[in-house]
């Protein structure tokens, strides 16, 4: 008979940091990390399986995300990118739903304004956008534009004495239900260059509808947008989004993020797979005891041990200002593809309760399918990866 352990709940490794990473992180990150996942295992934990079947946001969560000061930690706040990549996996491994409202409205929407908008619209935006009394959402996909969408922009910008006259559509458009503002990238007709504006939702002839029937992450209200002349003041015209290499500012960093929630992801289906393999007994034993559910077990941890390990080291990347755009597409292909194979695993471990979401197995593998797919899909990514190894581009 295998030896059974004293307490299966309360081993060293349980928190499935097995290098021990955290480790890295200074006292006051580590103490910060204590707080959000506290936060995180009371006001999310609780509610995040009945908002996904359900399909809808959590609105009373906001103000409480507020109090909690969560919005730009490495730029406003100082912490280390390797914490901020931490903390997202820990919001990630509590609901990737949430972890992709914050995605968009901290990662997307408010890294556009950081990145391109003037310090005097910076001043204007930033300091409710920080406090979330005004949610943003982050609009490039279109319906006729996914992969392709950096030549393939067909939404139209045109100027018209001191404003812009928008008009297109965008697709996928996460928080966009909801959004008090949304960044618009836009063809401006003169220059055929891509350009970012800030379009208030409640402007004549912008309407957004909600996507309804999704499979994964069914608590993000994403959004079809359509836009028809659209007026938008010039001072609405982020001053430094004047082509699609300045988007690519915003992506580099939001991949990297994205990543990280693969990481999370991977650590949220180790938790559940474990805890199930230890409690759940067949043919006498518990699962745990099975050769074979070690195993899956142990591949599910090494998934994430390496894509975490992978994270880090490009986190410190970025905090030494050295990252690159490749490194991120690397990690985002790398990871992303680790995670469904996790999540897959995890799966199988629940056996038939895998497939119920009552067991939260169910909502994490499905939500790692639009994890895999958005911010630049597997395929994508490896082809900009690719692109920098051999010198030759197999995008088109
Ligand atoms: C849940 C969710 C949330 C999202 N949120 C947002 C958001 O907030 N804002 C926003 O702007 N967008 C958002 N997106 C859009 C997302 O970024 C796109 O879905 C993604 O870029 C892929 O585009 P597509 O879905 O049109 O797929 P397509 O580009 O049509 O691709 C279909 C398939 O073909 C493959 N493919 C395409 N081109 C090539 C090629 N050259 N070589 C090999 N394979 C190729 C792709 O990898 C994919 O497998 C979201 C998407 C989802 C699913």
């Amino acid at each position: 008979m295998p030896q059974a352990a004293a307490d299966p709940n309360n081993l060293p490794y349980a928190d499935g940091d097995f290098f021990g990473f955290e480790q890295l992180l200074s006292a006051a990150e580590r103490e910060r990390l204590q707080e959000i996942r506290d936060f995180l295992a009371k006001e999310i934990k609780p509610i995040a399986v009945d908002c996904w079947n359900r399909g809808e946001f959590p609105m009373e969560l906001i103000p409480k995300l507020a109090a909690a000061n969560l919005v730009s930690p490495v730029r406003r706040q100082g912490w280390s990118n390797v914490f901020a990549g931490i903390v997202h996996a820990e919001f990630t491994r509590a609901d990737a739903s949430i972890a992709t409202f914050m995605g968009v409205h901290d990662g997307l929407f408010t890294g556009s304004i950081e990145a391109l908008a003037s310090d005097e619209q910076k001043a204007a935006w930033l300091p409710d956008i920080y406090a979330l009394k005004k949610i943003g959402a982050f609009g490039l996909t279109e319906p006729l534009g996914g992969s392709d969408v950096a030549g393939g922009t067909r939404t139209t910008a045109v100027r018209d004495g001191d404003n812009w006259i928008l008009n297109g559509a965008k697709r996928w458009i996460g928080n966009a239900t909801f959004s008090d503002w949304v960044v618009i990238y836009a063809r401006d007709v003169a220059d055929n260059q891509v350009k970012a504006f800030l379009v208030d939702t409640t402007l004549a002839g912008y309407t957004a509808t909600k996507i309804e029937n999704k499979i994964s992450l069914r608590t993000v209200q994403n959004a079809d947008i359509t836009l028809e002349n659209v007026v938008v003041p010039d001072a609405f015209k982020l001053a430094g989004g004047n082509s699609f290499r300045d988007t690519n500012k915003v992506l580099k960093v939001t991949r990297l993020a994205v990543a990280w929630q693969a990481v999370g992801l991977q650590l949220a289906a180790f938790d559940v797979a474990r805890r199930y393999a230890v409690e759940r007994q067949q043919f006498g034993r518990p699962l745990a005891s099975f050769q074979l559910i070690q195993d899956q077990l142990v591949k599910m941890l090494g998934n994430a041990t390496a894509s975490m390990g992978m994270m880090v080291r490009l986190s410190q990347l970025e905090d030494l200002g050295q990252a690159k755009d490749e490194q991120s597409a690397l990690a985002k292909a790398f990871t992303t593809a680790r995670m469904r194979e996790t999540v897959a695993m995890g799966r199988s471990v629940l056996g038939g309760n895998g497939i119920v979401t009552d067991y939260e197995m169910a909502k994490i593998f499905a939500d790692a399918e639009a994890i895999y797919s958005y911010e630049g899909t597997y395929e994508i990514n490896t082809l900009v990866t690719g692109r920098a190894i051999t010198g030759v581009s197999a995008i088109v």
